[in-house]
């Protein structure tokens, strides 16, 4: 019995590690298909993708890790099935595990193409270390990349390629880079730092087929106006959907991921879900949400152990994140959304500003581009439930490092 974890990813790994500096005492298992050591996927975009990079994983916790804290890490190991009137999961290795407890860390996978030669050779996604260190080498002898999607992850890959010396065309159906997640402001800003870049960033314009060479590897993408690029290697980086399906084969409740309630139980109280694959009530936009972030795998995974060693508290931590595209590094907390009202701080023209985002006049997300001082502040303001008026975030020489250092001075209650 004890703790079956399925998923050895920043959040699985993270219930297991709370479990155990909580006190739990009880067997805990981890399941992870992927084989060696789990490891931080963020570089994977980033840092090993750089010219020159050696791409060797970083693992999220030393090998010693696991047999210290009795941890039985079964690497390589596929989970197949959930019995919840049993209480056991089956494994591809042909065991079966039982538990008083299961959690579901399972992530998310990547959203696919399905235009014509969306399998050609030389069209990938990023998701894992294996897809990384395979870029990594296609990217040392391309020529002209295509990116389809301008998300975090379609922009972290266009500035790598850019660095290595490609030509980048990065195909985006909507109207902004990184539509989902940012406002008007920066995206704008993006848009001319990727321009500056020398990456073509082609807004409104989405992919309607793939040509091939005469080897079966892509040679050209087409876009949905008729545009054609030159392509030896394609990235599509089109949003992940989560992975839920063995959840919704043992009758768990799904929708755009595992359902779970503010204490991260899903509809049955012996099985919590953590990470990219749950969609839990969020305190900060109102809504159900499913968060794709290092800081929720992680947070989430810490209030699940407390969850199952007893806790009844609700899930309410500040969602943050960040993505680094060549030298431009963004940092976004809280959540903002398309009514937001918005008020630009710092300079935009030197590269160095935040844009603040009010709903219903209070303060609710923070983006800030290589102004790390400014994410920390209003971590903290977003995080005390204070933060400033847009019209105080409007005035000259409004600064929210300055404005947050006098927030923390004030007496509280008065
Ligand atoms: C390339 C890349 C760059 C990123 N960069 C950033 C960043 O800069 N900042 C940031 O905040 N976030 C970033 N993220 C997102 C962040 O890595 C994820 O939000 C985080 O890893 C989610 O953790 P998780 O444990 O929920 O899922 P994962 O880390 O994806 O782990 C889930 C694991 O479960 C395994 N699994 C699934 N089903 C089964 C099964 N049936 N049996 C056994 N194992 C199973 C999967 O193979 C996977 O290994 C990035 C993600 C990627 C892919």
């Amino acid at each position: 019995m004890g703790v079956v974890i399925i998923g050895g990813g920043q959040a699985g790994l993270q219930v297991a590690d709370s479990l155990r500096s909580g006190g739990y005492e009880e067997p805990i298992a981890v399941i992870s298909e992927e084989h060696g050591l789990p490891y931080q996927r963020p570089p994977l975009s980033k840092d090993y993708l750089t010219p020159g990079a050696d791409p060797v994983p970083l693992p999220l916790r030393g090998e010693t890790f696991f047999t210290e804290k009795n941890i039985d890490l079964r690497q390589g190991t596929t989970a197949l099935a959930v019995d919840r009137s049993a209480r056991t999961v089956a494994l591809d290795d042909g065991t079966e595990l039982t538990y008083d407890h299961l959690v579901f860390a399972t992530g998310a996978r990547n959203r696919r193409l399905s235009c014509t030669g969306a399998d050609l050779d030389g069209v990938f996604g990023l998701k894992t270390l294996v897809d990384a260190q395979r870029l990594h080498r296609e990217l040392a002898a391309a020529q002209d990349v295509v990116v389809v999607g301008a998300g975090f992850i379609g922009l972290e890959f266009a500035a790598a390629a850019r660095a290595h010396g490609c030509g980048v065309t990065v195909l985006e159906f909507a109207a902004q880079p990184m539509g989902r997640a940012v406002s008007e402001e920066t995206g704008a800003w993006f848009t001319s730092a990727h321009a500056e870049l020398g990456v073509r960033l082609r807004l409104g314009e989405g992919i309607e087929h793939f040509e091939s060479d005469e080897r079966g590897r892509v040679r050209a993408a087409v876009s949905t106006i008729g545009s054609r690029y030159p392509a030896d290697l394609v990235v599509v980086g089109i949003g992940v959907v989560a992975n839920d399906a063995l959840a919704a084969a043992a009758e768990l409740k799904t929708e755009n991921g595992i359902v779970v309630d503010a204490s991260l139980r899903t509809s049955d109280p012996a099985v919590l879900a953590v990470g990219d694959c749950a969609n839990f009530p969020n305190v900060h936009s109102g809504t159900r949400t499913r968060l794709e972030s290092v800081q929720n795998a992680t947070d989430q995974g810490k209030h699940a152990a407390r969850t199952i060693l007893g806790e009844t508290t609700d899930y309410t931590h500040l969602p943050w994140f960040w993505s680094t595209q060549g030298s431009f590094r963004l940092q976004i907390a809280g959540l903002s959304s398309k009514d937001d009202w918005t008020v630009a701080t710092g300079d935009p023209g030197a590269g160095k500003f935040s844009v603040l985002s009010f709903r219903g006049g209070q303060l609710a997300a923070v983006e800030s581009v290589n102004s790390p001082a400014d994410h920390m502040s209003a971590r903290k303001l977003l995080g005390g439930g204070l933060g400033p008026t847009p019209d105080e975030a409007a005035a000259p020489g409004f600064s929210l490092k300055s404005y947050a250092r006098q927030a923390a001075s004030k007496p509280s209650g008065g």
